[in-house]
């Protein structure tokens, strides 16, 4: 690995923080910074670095401290005070307990914090203190993992690093870990670093930079001597890959489905997770290989990945590739998560503490790949993360001809079921839409823009459906500065032509694994009267209003269908379906079509669990800078026969509904979530949002 130290960049750290925290703790940032920016070392939140100082009392009295990585800190990003501070002279003493639990330590640690707010200490915090070094840094390498998670890794790890480095047994993070550190360093003094096996790397010095390039020497050691022992990969072939990705697209709703969890609230049956694929000629070739499943079947590289990628993939073999099949592996793979958590919580002698759920994190698919799943894109990124991390360190254990060992269950369920382990899921509740996925057509016009912004900020995951060009560009982009780039993708889409709409859901089944949501809100007007009326015009606007809205519904009831967990469907109609306008007949009637088609979608759906609504606005003219395209095309002929001008127009809607409200992009978007997240038991139902028309309102 390369050594990113730079006397240049510490100079900046130094002069950045020392002054507040001193030149210790601001180098500690920097060096801190370093590692947690090499992907080969830490992934996530993994590993943790301290520091040995002074911290200054209420009395101003000097009283020594330890400064270490607090949980809910990445080291890519810490800042000084992502170290919390702790009376290190009274966590030496802790030595001399016999034993001390995670629950009892977590306790004692926060009752030595010296800031009383400060993030609970990491669970590694023990070690730090019993080691006497004033800089400490522990990662969790790839290059180290790959000695240490195999047979004989002992051996090899001897062989790589010499005799200046501690090879110390697998043990539960925590107290007994932190004593056997301090024991084997106490034999060895003269020692540069320890490998804990099946975990990581730990280095110390007295300056944050010699620390850091100990880490940096080890690790460069290993990787050399794989280098000498690994043969290459075998020669690769891309047409494999892109047979997978078709197989992935075909299977995706299948695998969403099974996932899904049943609750027990009748209009909210199901917990989704959000699918992420890892699809690349190599991981097939992995997958492929005669020896794989024994290889993959295994636990994590280190207990700290546990609480996001459980102790074992779900593996599917190519037989299981059915609905069925895939029904079948999930329902076993649950049920022997579930023993495995019994089992294990029994011997540890632990009472009642149930686990967080028992759906598998990654499937592996020979033939198709690797399928990363969480309970949103951000969880399912992370899982990505390791799951390219475990595959590269597995992959390498096989090249070396070499047998991948994990930690046994006990030392798996001991981390899984570790309280500050647990709390990284988080506890509060997602937000309503967090686990679905919608699409949205007509995303780039001023309803459009609205429906994806309200959507969004409901947490869930929106495909912007639109023609290519300019309008949904730059609709991406302004939502992406919004909401980040996770939950959204722009997906260009001609709902006229029914390969086009294949296609763009092909694209959101793969980039999230299927959908829960359709929002049929294309639409096109044009103004004439029945007596000047071109056909062409007329057709061009059935095209988009009828058969666009066809179009996307039977998608999304072959969709629904194979997914099987329900769905919801939301037509943007119109009050002209319910008191249509002179010289607007060819909108009028194209979209009391696409209404009659969207009631007709309720009651065939509804057995599947699909509701689908109406939402009829009268005019919204723009939303932000999004002027309304329905509006471009009629306000101008409207403007001419009410001898009005465009705020004298928007005035005159206005004063024409009971409420004198002015309808906005907005107001729809509440209209649909009310819908989409099923707060009544409705379908076939349509919601006027215009203040109040009479000869307009549903009969
Ligand atoms: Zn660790």
């Amino acid at each position: 690995m390369e050594n990113g130290w730079s006397a240049a960049e510490a100079a900046r750290y130094l002069s950045q923080y020392a002054p507040q925290w001193g030149e210790d703790l601001a180098l500690r940032t920097y060096t801190s910074r370093l590692l947690g920016g090499a992907k080969e070392l830490v992934l996530h939140g993994g590993g943790n670095t301290s520091v040995k100082g002074v911290w200054v009392n209420a009395l101003g009295e000097p009283v020594p401290a330890l400064f270490v990585k607090a949980s809910g800190w990445n080291l890519a990003s810490i800042l000084p005070e992502g170290h919390s501070a702790l009376n290190v002279t009274f966590l030496q003493r802790l030595q001399q307990l016999p034993e001390l639990s995670d629950e009892a330590m977590v306790r004692v640690l926060r009752a030595n914090l010296l800031e009383p707010e400060a993030a609970t200490p990491s669970i590694e915090s023990l070690l730090h203190a019993f080691l006497p070094h004033t800089f400490i840094d522990h990662s969790h390498p790839d290059a180290i993992l790959t000695l240490s998670n195999q047979a004989g890794g002992e051996r090899l790890l001897a062989e790589a690093l010499g005799d200046e480095v501690i090879i110390l047994p697998y043990i539960h993070p925590g107290f007994a870990l932190a004593k056997e550190v301090a024991k084997a360093f106490a034999k060895a003094p003269h020692s540069r670093g320890m490998v804990l096996m099946q975990h990581g790397l730990l280095t110390w010095g007295e300056s944050a930079q010699a620390s850091y390039e100990a880490t940096v020497q080890w690790v460069t050691r290993a990787e050399a001597f794989i280098a000498q022992r690994c043969p290459p990969p075998p020669a690769l072939d891309s047409v494999v890959e892109s047979e997978a990705w078709a197989r992935y697209g075909a299977l995706a709703p299948l695998l969403r489905g099974a996932l899904a969890m049943p609750t027990a609230e009748a209009d909210h049956p199901w917990q989704r997770f959000i699918l992420r694929p890892l699809i690349t000629p190599e991981i097939l070739a992995l997958l492929g290989q005669a020896e794989a499943k024994t290889l993959l079947l295994s636990p994590p590289l280190t207990t700290d990945h546990l609480i996001r990628i459980k102790p074992l993939p779900l593996w599917l073999a190519e037989e299981a590739h059915n609905p069925e099949g895939i029904r079948a592996a999930v329902a076993a793979y649950r049920q022997a998560y579930q023993a495995y958590w019994a089992r294990e919580r029994e011997a540890a002698g632990v009472v009642g503490l149930e686990p967080r759920d028992s759906s598998p994190r990654l499937l592996m698919l020979p033939g198709v790949g690797v399928v990363c799943v969480g309970r949103n894109s951000a969880e399912a990124d992370m899982t990505w993360d390791l799951a390219v991390q475990l595959l590269a360190v597995k992959g390498m254990i096989a090249r070396m001809g070499g047998q991948y060992v994990g930690v046994s269950p006990a030392d798996q369920f001991a981390m899984e079921s570790y309280g500050p382990q647990r709390a990284k899921l988080g506890n509060q509740a997602p937000p309503p839409l967090g686990h679905s996925v919608a699409l949205v057509t007509g995303a780039a016009g001023a309803i459009g823009s609205g429906i994806c912004r309200t959507l969004l900020e409901q947490g869930c995951h929106v495909a912007l459906a639109d023609l290519p060009g300019e309008p949904l560009h730059s609709l991406e982009a302004e939502l992406r500065g919004l909401y980040g780039a996770g939950r959204l993708l722009a997906v260009g889409m001609d709902v006229t032509d029914p390969q086009s709409v294949a296609e763009g859901w092909e694209r959101v089944v793969r980039t999230w694994g299927g959908l829960d949501m359709l929002i049929l809100n294309a639409g096109l007007a044009h103004v004439s009267s029945l007596e000047e009326m071109r056909s062409e015009a007329f057709i061009r606007l059935q095209r988009v209003n009828v058969e666009g809205t066809l179009h996307l519904l039977s998608a999304a009831a072959r969709h629904f269908r194979q997914q099987g967990t329900g769905g919801d469907v939301v037509l943007i109609s119109t009050k002209n379906v319910f008191a249509p306008g002179a010289n607007f007949g060819a909108y009028s009637a194209t979209k009391a079509a696409a209404h009659q088609l969207a009631r007709i979608a309720s009651l065939e759906m509804a057995a599947l669990d699909v509701r689908v609504n109406m939402v009829a606005p009268d005019g919204v003219f723009s939303e932000g800078q999004r002027p309304s395209g329905l509006w471009a095309e009629v306000g101008p002929d409207r403007m001419r026969a009410r001898g009005l001008d465009a705020a004298g127009l928007e005035s005159y809607y206005q004063n024409r509904n009971l409420l004198k409200a002015r309808i906005t992009a907005t107001h729809v978007a509440r209209a649909v979530l009310f819908f989409v997240t099923r707060q009544t038991p409705s379908t076939g139902v349509t919601l006027p949002v215009d203040g109040g028309l009479p000869d307009a309102t549903p009969r």
